[in-house]
Protein backbone atom coordinates (compact mmCIF):
# COMPACT_ATOMS: atom_id res chain seq x y z
CA UNK A 1 0.00 0.00 0.00
CA UNK A 2 2.58 2.48 1.41
CA UNK A 3 4.42 1.39 -2.34
CA UNK A 4 1.99 1.99 -4.12
CA UNK A 5 1.62 5.39 -2.65
CA UNK A 6 5.39 5.95 -3.38
CA UNK A 7 5.39 4.92 -6.80
CA UNK A 8 2.36 6.93 -7.86
CA UNK A 9 4.05 10.26 -6.01
CA UNK A 10 7.46 9.11 -7.90
CA UNK A 11 5.63 8.66 -11.58
CA UNK A 12 4.46 12.32 -11.31
CA UNK A 13 6.91 14.31 -12.56
CA UNK A 14 7.96 11.20 -15.40
CA UNK A 15 4.47 11.36 -16.52
CA UNK A 16 4.30 15.05 -17.05
CA UNK A 17 7.45 15.09 -18.52
CA UNK A 18 6.05 12.57 -21.15
CA UNK A 19 3.18 14.87 -21.50
CA UNK A 20 5.66 17.73 -22.19
CA UNK A 21 7.19 15.32 -25.06
CA UNK A 22 4.53 14.87 -26.51
CA UNK A 23 3.37 18.03 -27.15
CA UNK A 24 6.89 19.14 -27.91
CA UNK A 25 6.53 15.73 -30.84
CA UNK A 26 3.03 16.97 -32.00
CA UNK A 27 4.31 20.81 -32.23
CA UNK A 28 6.58 19.18 -34.83
CA UNK A 29 3.71 17.53 -36.53
CA UNK A 30 1.96 20.69 -37.21
CA UNK A 31 4.84 22.88 -38.20
CA UNK A 32 3.92 23.36 -41.74
CA UNK A 33 5.38 25.37 -44.37
CA UNK A 34 3.87 28.65 -45.71
CA UNK A 35 3.68 28.91 -49.57
CA UNK A 36 3.06 30.75 -52.34
CA UNK A 37 2.94 31.11 -56.22
CA UNK A 38 3.09 33.30 -59.05
CA UNK A 39 3.73 33.36 -62.42
CA UNK A 40 6.99 35.63 -63.01
CA UNK A 41 9.95 35.59 -65.15
CA UNK A 42 8.18 33.12 -67.88
CA UNK A 43 7.48 30.72 -65.41
CA UNK A 44 6.36 29.02 -62.12
CA UNK A 45 7.61 31.11 -59.34
CA UNK A 46 7.05 29.65 -55.57
CA UNK A 47 8.53 30.91 -52.29
CA UNK A 48 8.36 28.23 -49.19
CA UNK A 49 8.77 29.37 -45.97
CA UNK A 50 9.34 27.09 -42.82
CA UNK A 51 8.93 29.62 -39.49
CA UNK A 52 7.17 29.13 -36.56
CA UNK A 53 6.54 32.67 -36.54
CA UNK A 54 2.45 34.00 -37.38
CA UNK A 55 1.31 33.51 -40.27
CA UNK A 56 0.48 36.98 -41.30
CA UNK A 57 4.15 37.97 -41.19
CA UNK A 58 5.59 35.34 -43.36
CA UNK A 59 2.80 35.76 -45.61
CA UNK A 60 4.00 39.96 -45.72
CA UNK A 61 7.50 38.66 -46.84
CA UNK A 62 6.39 36.15 -49.18
CA UNK A 63 4.20 38.63 -50.65
CA UNK A 64 7.69 41.22 -50.77
CA UNK A 65 10.15 38.44 -52.23
CA UNK A 66 7.55 37.77 -54.86
CA UNK A 67 7.56 41.84 -55.26
CA UNK A 68 10.73 42.06 -55.99
CA UNK A 69 10.88 39.28 -58.52
CA UNK A 70 8.53 41.82 -60.29
CA UNK A 71 10.46 44.20 -59.62
CA UNK A 72 13.54 42.55 -61.66
CA UNK A 73 12.27 41.18 -64.29
CA UNK A 74 10.57 44.24 -65.07
CA UNK A 75 14.17 45.62 -65.48
CA UNK A 76 15.57 42.73 -67.38
CA UNK A 77 12.60 41.35 -69.43
CA UNK A 78 13.47 42.26 -73.40
CA UNK A 79 9.81 42.73 -74.38
CA UNK A 80 8.82 45.61 -72.07
CA UNK A 81 9.60 48.85 -71.69
CA UNK A 82 12.95 49.40 -69.63
CA UNK A 83 16.46 50.20 -70.82
CA UNK A 84 17.23 46.88 -71.89
CA UNK A 85 14.52 47.12 -74.60
CA UNK A 86 16.14 51.23 -75.38
CA UNK A 87 19.20 49.41 -75.57
CA UNK A 88 18.62 46.88 -78.51
CA UNK A 89 16.84 49.64 -79.98
CA UNK A 90 19.31 51.90 -80.04
CA UNK A 91 22.01 53.26 -82.92
CA UNK A 92 25.07 50.99 -83.30
CA UNK A 93 27.89 52.99 -81.85
CA UNK A 94 26.15 55.02 -79.90
CA UNK A 95 26.33 55.11 -76.25
CA UNK A 96 23.57 54.19 -74.50
CA UNK A 97 22.71 54.19 -70.40
CA UNK A 98 21.50 51.30 -69.00
CA UNK A 99 19.68 51.18 -65.82
CA UNK A 100 22.84 50.65 -63.02
CA UNK A 101 21.46 47.94 -61.85
CA UNK A 102 21.15 46.36 -65.09
CA UNK A 103 24.76 47.77 -66.18
CA UNK A 104 26.30 46.12 -62.79
CA UNK A 105 24.44 42.30 -63.96
CA UNK A 106 25.85 43.01 -67.53
CA UNK A 107 29.27 43.51 -66.45
CA UNK A 108 29.03 40.23 -64.51
CA UNK A 109 27.37 38.45 -67.54
CA UNK A 110 30.41 39.41 -69.90
CA UNK A 111 33.38 38.22 -67.56
CA UNK A 112 30.91 34.64 -67.26
CA UNK A 113 31.39 35.46 -71.22
CA UNK A 114 34.79 35.54 -70.84
CA UNK A 115 35.69 32.61 -68.75
CA UNK A 116 33.32 30.30 -70.39
CA UNK A 117 34.82 31.01 -74.03
CA UNK A 118 31.58 32.54 -74.86
CA UNK A 119 29.51 29.45 -73.99
CA UNK A 120 27.40 31.52 -71.86
CA UNK A 121 26.77 34.64 -74.26
CA UNK A 122 24.17 37.32 -72.78
CA UNK A 123 23.91 38.88 -76.28
CA UNK A 124 22.13 36.79 -78.07
CA UNK A 125 18.95 38.35 -78.85
CA UNK A 126 18.96 38.49 -81.92
CA UNK A 127 19.49 34.75 -82.74
CA UNK A 128 17.11 34.02 -80.27
CA UNK A 129 14.51 36.07 -82.16
CA UNK A 130 15.75 33.88 -85.10
CA UNK A 131 15.07 30.40 -83.95
CA UNK A 132 11.48 31.86 -82.51
CA UNK A 133 10.95 29.05 -79.38
CA UNK A 134 8.30 31.03 -77.94
CA UNK A 135 6.24 30.88 -81.15
CA UNK A 136 4.45 28.37 -83.18
CA UNK A 137 6.68 28.07 -86.05
CA UNK A 138 8.85 25.19 -85.09
CA UNK A 139 11.25 25.50 -88.00
CA UNK A 140 14.69 25.40 -88.44
CA UNK A 141 15.46 28.83 -89.69
CA UNK A 142 17.35 29.45 -92.89
CA UNK A 143 21.21 28.11 -92.96
CA UNK A 144 22.20 31.64 -94.25
CA UNK A 145 20.23 33.74 -91.83
CA UNK A 146 22.11 32.01 -89.18
CA UNK A 147 25.54 31.72 -90.34
CA UNK A 148 25.06 35.85 -91.26
CA UNK A 149 24.28 35.93 -87.62
CA UNK A 150 27.35 34.20 -86.43
CA UNK A 151 29.71 35.76 -88.01
CA UNK A 152 28.34 39.35 -87.31
CA UNK A 153 28.18 38.14 -83.10
CA UNK A 154 31.66 36.82 -83.49
CA UNK A 155 33.14 39.97 -84.59
CA UNK A 156 30.84 42.40 -82.62
CA UNK A 157 32.40 44.08 -80.10
CA UNK A 158 30.59 45.49 -76.79
CA UNK A 159 32.16 48.58 -74.82
CA UNK A 160 31.29 49.84 -71.13
CA UNK A 161 31.92 53.80 -70.08
CA UNK A 162 29.94 53.38 -66.12
CA UNK A 163 26.46 52.32 -66.99
CA UNK A 164 27.01 53.17 -70.54
CA UNK A 165 27.09 50.58 -73.58
CA UNK A 166 27.59 50.44 -76.79
CA UNK A 167 27.72 48.02 -79.38
CA UNK A 168 29.52 47.80 -82.69
CA UNK A 169 26.65 45.83 -84.41
CA UNK A 170 22.68 45.80 -84.91
CA UNK A 171 23.60 41.72 -84.60
CA UNK A 172 24.32 41.92 -80.14
CA UNK A 173 21.40 42.75 -78.55
CA UNK A 174 21.14 41.88 -74.82
CA UNK A 175 18.34 38.77 -73.68
CA UNK A 176 19.37 37.78 -69.80
CA UNK A 177 17.35 34.77 -70.12
CA UNK A 178 20.12 32.39 -68.35
CA UNK A 179 20.88 34.95 -66.18
CA UNK A 180 18.06 37.13 -64.64
CA UNK A 181 16.18 34.52 -63.22
CA UNK A 182 18.99 33.48 -61.06
CA UNK A 183 19.40 36.67 -59.85
CA UNK A 184 15.85 37.37 -59.22
CA UNK A 185 16.21 34.98 -57.33
CA UNK A 186 18.74 36.22 -54.68
CA UNK A 187 16.83 39.57 -54.85
CA UNK A 188 14.11 37.65 -53.51
CA UNK A 189 16.04 35.50 -51.11
CA UNK A 190 17.83 38.90 -49.50
CA UNK A 191 14.64 40.65 -49.04
CA UNK A 192 13.04 37.56 -47.07
CA UNK A 193 16.18 37.57 -44.96
CA UNK A 194 15.54 41.50 -44.36
CA UNK A 195 12.24 40.53 -43.54
CA UNK A 196 13.24 38.19 -40.42
CA UNK A 197 13.46 34.55 -42.36
CA UNK A 198 15.99 32.27 -41.74
CA UNK A 199 14.08 28.99 -43.41
CA UNK A 200 13.16 29.13 -47.13
CA UNK A 201 13.25 27.88 -50.68
CA UNK A 202 12.58 30.33 -53.82
CA UNK A 203 12.09 27.95 -56.28
CA UNK A 204 11.85 29.48 -60.09
CA UNK A 205 10.68 26.93 -62.50
CA UNK A 206 13.48 24.36 -61.15
CA UNK A 207 16.17 27.08 -60.11
CA UNK A 208 16.37 27.26 -56.54
CA UNK A 209 18.27 28.87 -53.68
CA UNK A 210 17.22 27.36 -50.42
CA UNK A 211 18.65 29.06 -46.50
CA UNK A 212 17.99 27.38 -43.12
CA UNK A 213 16.14 23.89 -42.84
CA UNK A 214 12.64 22.48 -43.01
CA UNK A 215 11.56 22.46 -39.22
CA UNK A 216 15.17 20.77 -37.89
CA UNK A 217 15.51 18.53 -41.19
CA UNK A 218 17.20 19.36 -44.55
CA UNK A 219 15.36 20.18 -47.24
CA UNK A 220 14.75 17.61 -50.25
CA UNK A 221 15.56 18.62 -53.90
CA UNK A 222 14.51 16.46 -56.60
CA UNK A 223 16.58 17.09 -60.00
CA UNK A 224 14.11 16.29 -63.26
CA UNK A 225 15.19 13.72 -65.58
CA UNK A 226 15.70 15.28 -69.12
CA UNK A 227 14.19 12.28 -70.79
CA UNK A 228 11.42 11.05 -68.57
CA UNK A 229 8.53 13.30 -67.72
CA UNK A 230 7.54 13.34 -64.22
CA UNK A 231 10.30 11.11 -63.10
CA UNK A 232 13.39 12.43 -61.47
CA UNK A 233 16.67 11.60 -61.68
CA UNK A 234 18.19 11.71 -58.17
CA UNK A 235 17.58 14.21 -55.04
CA UNK A 236 19.51 16.00 -52.02
CA UNK A 237 18.96 16.66 -49.24
CA UNK A 238 20.46 20.43 -48.47
CA UNK A 239 20.62 23.05 -46.20
CA UNK A 240 21.83 26.16 -45.38
CA UNK A 241 22.42 28.36 -47.75
CA UNK A 242 22.87 26.81 -51.31
CA UNK A 243 21.58 27.66 -54.73
CA UNK A 244 20.92 24.94 -57.14
CA UNK A 245 19.78 25.97 -61.17
CA UNK A 246 19.47 23.66 -63.81
CA UNK A 247 19.51 24.31 -67.81
CA UNK A 248 17.94 20.98 -69.54
CA UNK A 249 16.96 20.99 -73.42
CA UNK A 250 13.35 19.74 -72.25
CA UNK A 251 11.62 22.53 -71.41
CA UNK A 252 11.07 24.74 -74.75
CA UNK A 253 12.05 22.69 -77.77
CA UNK A 254 10.23 21.31 -80.87
CA UNK A 255 11.39 18.30 -83.05
CA UNK A 256 12.07 18.02 -86.57
CA UNK A 257 13.23 14.76 -87.84
CA UNK A 258 15.13 12.84 -85.63
CA UNK A 259 16.24 16.17 -83.98
CA UNK A 260 15.65 18.12 -81.22
CA UNK A 261 15.97 21.83 -81.28
CA UNK A 262 15.55 23.78 -78.00
CA UNK A 263 16.27 27.46 -76.34
CA UNK A 264 19.85 26.82 -75.71
CA UNK A 265 22.19 28.52 -78.10
CA UNK A 266 25.74 27.81 -79.01
CA UNK A 267 27.03 31.14 -80.10
CA UNK A 268 30.04 29.91 -81.93
CA UNK A 269 27.38 27.42 -84.15
CA UNK A 270 24.03 30.12 -84.04
CA UNK A 271 22.48 26.12 -83.41
CA UNK A 272 20.96 24.67 -80.07
CA UNK A 273 23.78 23.19 -78.33
CA UNK A 274 24.24 19.33 -78.84
CA UNK A 275 26.36 18.11 -75.65
CA UNK A 276 24.12 17.90 -73.11
CA UNK A 277 20.70 16.43 -72.18
CA UNK A 278 20.87 18.74 -68.65
CA UNK A 279 23.34 20.43 -66.41
CA UNK A 280 22.67 21.06 -62.71
CA UNK A 281 24.94 23.90 -60.93
CA UNK A 282 25.31 24.41 -57.10
CA UNK A 283 27.46 27.74 -56.74
CA UNK A 284 27.39 30.53 -53.73
CA UNK A 285 24.59 32.33 -55.23
CA UNK A 286 21.76 32.00 -57.63
CA UNK A 287 23.01 34.53 -60.43
CA UNK A 288 26.46 32.21 -60.32
CA UNK A 289 24.57 29.46 -60.87
CA UNK A 290 22.23 30.07 -63.21
CA UNK A 291 24.56 31.55 -65.51
CA UNK A 292 27.06 28.70 -65.18
CA UNK A 293 24.49 25.91 -65.71
CA UNK A 294 24.01 27.43 -69.16
CA UNK A 295 27.79 27.81 -69.88
CA UNK A 296 28.42 23.66 -68.84
CA UNK A 297 25.57 23.08 -70.45
CA UNK A 298 27.15 24.46 -73.81
CA UNK A 299 30.69 23.30 -73.16
CA UNK A 300 29.55 19.72 -71.71
CA UNK A 301 32.00 17.48 -70.03
CA UNK A 302 34.82 16.13 -71.60
CA UNK A 303 35.69 12.28 -71.93
CA UNK A 304 36.87 12.04 -68.31
CA UNK A 305 33.85 13.66 -67.34
CA UNK A 306 35.62 16.89 -66.33
CA UNK A 307 34.76 20.52 -67.78
CA UNK A 308 36.48 24.18 -67.59
CA UNK A 309 34.79 25.92 -64.95
CA UNK A 310 35.42 27.71 -61.81
CA UNK A 311 36.50 25.37 -59.21
CA UNK A 312 34.09 26.94 -56.40
CA UNK A 313 30.85 25.55 -58.47
CA UNK A 314 29.69 21.80 -58.29
CA UNK A 315 27.76 20.39 -61.30
CA UNK A 316 25.91 17.07 -62.41
CA UNK A 317 25.63 16.42 -66.50
CA UNK A 318 23.84 15.07 -67.95
CA UNK A 319 25.55 14.76 -71.98
CA UNK A 320 23.78 13.42 -74.64
CA UNK A 321 23.87 9.98 -74.38
CA UNK A 322 22.42 9.85 -71.27
CA UNK A 323 26.03 9.37 -69.05
CA UNK A 324 25.81 11.54 -65.76
CA UNK A 325 29.33 12.86 -64.77
CA UNK A 326 29.26 14.87 -61.35
CA UNK A 327 31.94 16.95 -59.41
CA UNK A 328 33.80 15.29 -56.47
CA UNK A 329 31.08 17.71 -54.20
CA UNK A 330 28.28 16.67 -56.48
CA UNK A 331 28.76 13.14 -55.73
CA UNK A 332 28.79 13.71 -52.33
CA UNK A 333 25.22 15.07 -52.18
CA UNK A 334 23.56 13.65 -55.27
CA UNK A 335 21.27 10.24 -54.51
CA UNK A 336 20.08 8.27 -57.67
CA UNK A 337 16.68 7.56 -58.03
P1 LIG B 1 15.89 28.38 -68.59
O1 LIG B 1 15.55 29.75 -69.06
O2 LIG B 1 15.04 27.30 -69.17
O3 LIG B 1 16.02 28.29 -67.11
P2 LIG B 1 18.67 28.83 -69.15
O4 LIG B 1 18.97 29.43 -67.85
O5 LIG B 1 19.71 27.89 -69.68
O6 LIG B 1 17.32 28.03 -69.18
O7 LIG B 1 18.50 30.04 -70.16
C1 LIG B 1 18.11 29.88 -71.49
C2 LIG B 1 17.74 31.23 -72.04
O8 LIG B 1 18.92 32.05 -72.07
C3 LIG B 1 17.23 31.20 -73.46
O9 LIG B 1 15.83 31.18 -73.50
C4 LIG B 1 17.80 32.50 -74.04
O10 LIG B 1 16.99 33.57 -73.66
C5 LIG B 1 19.11 32.64 -73.33
N1 LIG B 1 20.23 31.92 -73.94
C6 LIG B 1 20.22 30.94 -74.89
N2 LIG B 1 21.44 30.48 -75.15
C7 LIG B 1 22.30 31.18 -74.34
C8 LIG B 1 23.71 31.17 -74.13
N3 LIG B 1 24.52 30.35 -74.79
N4 LIG B 1 24.21 32.04 -73.24
C9 LIG B 1 23.43 32.89 -72.54
N5 LIG B 1 22.10 32.96 -72.71
C10 LIG B 1 21.53 32.10 -73.58
MG1 LIG C 1 20.85 29.70 -66.93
Amino acid sequence: MKKEAFSQQSCAPIFILYLAMLFLLSACHTDEVIEEHAFLMGTMVSVTVAESEKDSQVRLAIKASMQEIQRVEALFSTHLDNSVQAFNQSHVGVWQDLDPEVSVLLAQAVRIMAQSQQAFHPMLGQLKQLWAFQSESKQVPPEASIQILVQAIKKATLEQKGTQWRRSHAALRLDFGAIAKGYAIDRAIKVLRQQGIGNAIVNAGGDIRLIGQRFGRAWRIGIKHPRQANQILGWMALKGDVSLVTSGDYERFFIVGDKRYHHILDARTGYPATKSQSVTVIAKNATLADAWSTALFVLGSNSQGLVTAPTDLDYLIVDRQGKKSMSLGMQKLFHSQ
